[in-house]
């Protein structure tokens, strides 16, 4: 009797099996929509409206940034996070600071209007001192994750690290820097490792949203339990849509989708809140009790599930251009 349930548990398994990678199979709009809706579950549902209900179709103008907006829209408090990571963005863009026993590595730098009251102010809020940063990695060159890169280069002479191409996007913007554009530094490489005392940050190059997009893989410590974080570095398809701009879109997704896996990923983490609910979690994380997980810790096969959602709304964006 044993054996007959296992019998049928695996004909049951081979048919779930059969369905799901049917439906992958079938290359329409409608079933890319359906398995990134499944994918996305309860999860993800901000990256799902962002890139599968309401996609941007094509690059902002390089053009003045407009004045700042209230302050009350932006600001929220700066966070621990984990052992070794400190979150100092605003309620919409994420920075992060990662401590080491050597100094400081920070990911992203929000607005330029952001950065000196979230991330200079909420270094020194947390007791974190500024000038330890000694490495600022950019996910790209958008306004919204590179606008404090100058103020970190020239007050606390922190070494800048971004995709050659978005270096070059830099350099040829006319408009977008009025206060002036940090100085070209380190192209970030494939596999590169941003190493500092006992901490680092291994960098992607994830080509798609920009074409220097940088994502990351690194550990934190809950409590000294060390777990691995899947960065995505660039999201929305505000870039020239066109197929050969989303097959490298989507090659980057499979890519980061096979190292999240052979890395054991089980936080994703991206710039924006809209996309991993960065800022709900941490107001989770301050009423967790003892022996709950950390809210930000989803699990390998979600982490897995993010990167479907954005291969997934790719395919069916391509698609609507055949
Ligand atoms: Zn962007």
């Amino acid at each position: 009797m044993r054996l007959q349930i296992g019998a049928a548990l695996a004909i049951m398994v081979g048919l779930a099996v059969a369905s799901t990678s049917a439906q992958q199979g079938a290359d329409t709009i409608d079933a890319h929509l359906a398995a990134a809706k499944a994918a996305a579950g309860f999860d993800f549902t901000g990256t799902l409206a962002r890139i599968c209900i309401a996609p941007q179709t094509a690059p902002g103008a390089d053009v003045r940034p407009p004045p700042p907006p209230d302050r009350a829209t932006w600001f929220t408090e700066p966070a621990k996070v984990f052992d070794n990571l400190y979150f100092v963005g605003t309620k919409i863009h994420s920075s992060w600071a990662m401590t080491t026993s050597e100094g400081i590595i920070l990911i992203d730098t929000l607005y330029d209007y952001a950065s000196e009251e979230a991330i200079v102010g909420g270094l020194r809020k947390l007791g974190l001192d500024p000038a330890a940063v000694k490495y600022v990695i950019i996910s790209h060159a958008h306004g919204d994750h590179v606008g404090g890169a100058k103020l970190m280069q020239d007050r606390f002479g922190a070494r800048i690290v971004m995709g050659a191409p978005d270096w070059d996007s830099i350099e040829k913007s006319v408009n977008q820097y009025p206060n002036g554009k940090p100085k070209r530094d380190i192209s970030a490489t494939d596999g590169q490792k941003v190493a500092l005392g006992d901490g680092a940050v291994m960098l992607a190059l994830t080509p798609g949203h920009t074409p220097g997009t940088v994502s990351m893989f690194f550990q934190v410590k809950d409590n000294g339990q060390p777990l691995t974080v899947a960065y995505s570095g660039g999201t929305a398809f505000n870039f020239v849509n066109d197929v050969p701009h989303f097959d490298t879109y989507i090659a980057s997704q499979r890519k980061m989708a096979e190292r999240a896996g052979s890395q054991n990923a089980t936080i994703l983490m991206s710039n924006h809140s809209e996309f991993d609910n960065a800022v709900t979690k941490i107001k989770l994380l301050a009423a967790r009790k003892a022996g709950e997980p950390h809210p930000f810790e989803l699990g390998r096969e979600a982490v897995q599930r993010y990167f479907k959602v954005m291969d997934e709304c790719a395919q069916m964006a391509r698609l609507k251009l055949l």
